[in-house]
């Protein structure tokens, strides 16, 4: 279907509605009824990726519509690290993120990394602190990052519009064409910017990943990630009084492990600890928790039978961790050890300690899901994309970045670099 039989197409079919402009607010209309407007580059998705590609682009003299159906943009940038964005993490590395395709991130991390980010962030004087492990968030607030965002797709040039859907989008001899809800739009090139389906409260949707499949691109099969556990009703009657607790850990899933805190909730498992592993976890698998990952629990146990013979176990778990988990624990997996004189503890009572304490076994009973997920698992198969421009081989001018792609980074600041980096190395082809 050539140019004009698509507008005929969408004029006389259930998509006429869809193109004239619903805005009634004149500035936001860039169609007029009847026209079609041409830009340089559109980018569906005004979250971090998408802002990021619209200002490289724009800076680079490219005419660039930036459209988003959210009636804001970036809005997971607001709620990010907890309302002070947790923007980038000064360790990253193409080990800090899970593909199918591990070589595929190197490239754009390589071309703009964490310390470029950094450098936009000091040139417009937002201060910044390091949490922990490399992790870098706002002083003051999220809205910071994306009000830099915005000023920079400003001195781009870039056209933002909000609360608008795309119906229809077709390739065309050179570029696309897409049906909005601002009217008729071409494009030379197309950059699909949509994220994952987190948080679908948020704006999330499966658009990227359909237009990828109107376009014949696979797509990898996507799951919730650096998301809480839930556990059974069974389960969490025996950690009742527990949620709100926090403790270090080691956690071990499917040959992967990391040390941080847990978190016991009133529905399962949180805490970082808990986010990392569940980008691991599939439905049924077992988590290996250690709750003492400091100590050698057998050496110090048969030192302490010597050294505090008259102290329970009770007493002596509840020193090394919290009293209220320890003696929920113990009441749970060994309870005729809860008050037991250290003294008064065989070889096989310590052995039955050490097991559960250093290798609990668990096994959740799902995941919160999409609801309360930070990122998404799999995506647009990265084989099908060009990891220097972010193009799919296969259609020409149609580019993918950020969340949308299957590329997930750990929790610490690694999807939005990960979002910075795409959005960068695409707005510097597009
Ligand atoms: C609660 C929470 C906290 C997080 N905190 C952090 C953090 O501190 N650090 C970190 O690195 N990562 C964090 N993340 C992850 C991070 O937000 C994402 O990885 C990142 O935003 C992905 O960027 P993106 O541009 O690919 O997608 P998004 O930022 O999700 O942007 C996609 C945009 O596309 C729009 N869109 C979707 N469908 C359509 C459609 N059909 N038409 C038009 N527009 C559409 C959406 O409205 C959205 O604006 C957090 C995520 C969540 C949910």
């Amino acid at each position: 279907m050539d140019f004009f039989n698509i507008l005929l197409y969408c004029a006389t079919n259930q998509c006429s509605a869809r193109i004239a402009p619903v805005s009634t607010n004149a500035s936001n209309a860039v169609v007029k009824a009847g026209s079609v407007a041409h830009f340089d580059v559109v980018i569906i998705g005004a979250g971090a990726a998408g802002l990021m590609c619209a200002f490289t682009a724009g800076q680079r003299g490219r005419r660039v519509l930036l459209l988003d159906h959210a009636n804001k943009p970036g809005k997971k940038i607001l709620m990010s690290g907890g309302g002070r964005c947790n923007f980038t993490n000064l360790w990253t590395t193409p080990d800090n993120f899970i593909s199918g395709n591990p070589h595929f991130c190197k490239s754009a991390l390589s071309r703009y990394s964490q310390n470029d980010f950094l450098a936009m962030v000091d040139r417009h004087g937002i201060a910044w602190h390091e949490k922990k492990l490399g992790q870098l968030f706002c002083d003051d607030k999220s809205r910071d990052i994306l009000n830099m965002l915005l000023r920079e797709c400003e001195a781009g040039g870039v056209q933002l519009h909000t609360s608008v859907s795309v119906s229809a989008v077709q390739a065309q001899d050179t570029g696309f064409y897409l049906a909005t809800t601002l009217g008729p739009v071409s494009c030379a090139a197309l950059v699909v910017a949509t994220g994952g389906l987190s948080i679908p409260k948020m704006g999330a949707s499966g658009f990227g990943y359909e237009l990828a499949r109107q376009f014949g691109l696979r797509v990898l099969p996507t799951s919730p990630a650096l998301v809480p556990f839930t556990l059974s009703a069974e389960q969490l009657a025996q950690l009742d009084g527990l949620s709100g607790v926090s403790t270090a850990a080691t956690v071990r899933c499917n040959g992967v492990s990391f040390a941080e805190n847990i978190l016991f909730t009133h529905r399962g498992l949180s805490g970082p600890a808990m986010l990392q592993i569940s980008s691991y976890w599939q439905p049924g698998d077992a988590i290996d928790i250690n709750l003492l990952p400091e100590l050698n629990l057998e050496v110090e146990l048969a030192a302490a039978r010597r050294q505090q013979a008259k102290t329970t176990v009770g007493n002596w778990l509840s020193q090394r961790l919290s009293r209220n988990l320890a003696r929920r624990l113990l009441q749970w997996w060994c309870p005729h050890l809860l008050e037991r004189r250290l003294a008064d503890c065989s070889d096989k009572d310590i052995g039955l300690l050490t097991r559960h304490f250093c290798c609990w076994r668990l096994k959740p009973g799902g995941t919160e899901g999409y609801r309360t997920a930070e990122v998404t698992l799999g995506g647009i198969d990265t084989d099908e994309i060009s990891s220097r421009s972010f193009a799919a081989h296969r259609q020409p001018d149609l580019y993918f970045i950020g969340e949308v792609l299957d590329v997930t980074g750990h929790l610490g600041g690694f999807n939005f670099q990960w979002a910075w980096a795409s959005g960068h190395a695409c707005g510097q082809f597009v």
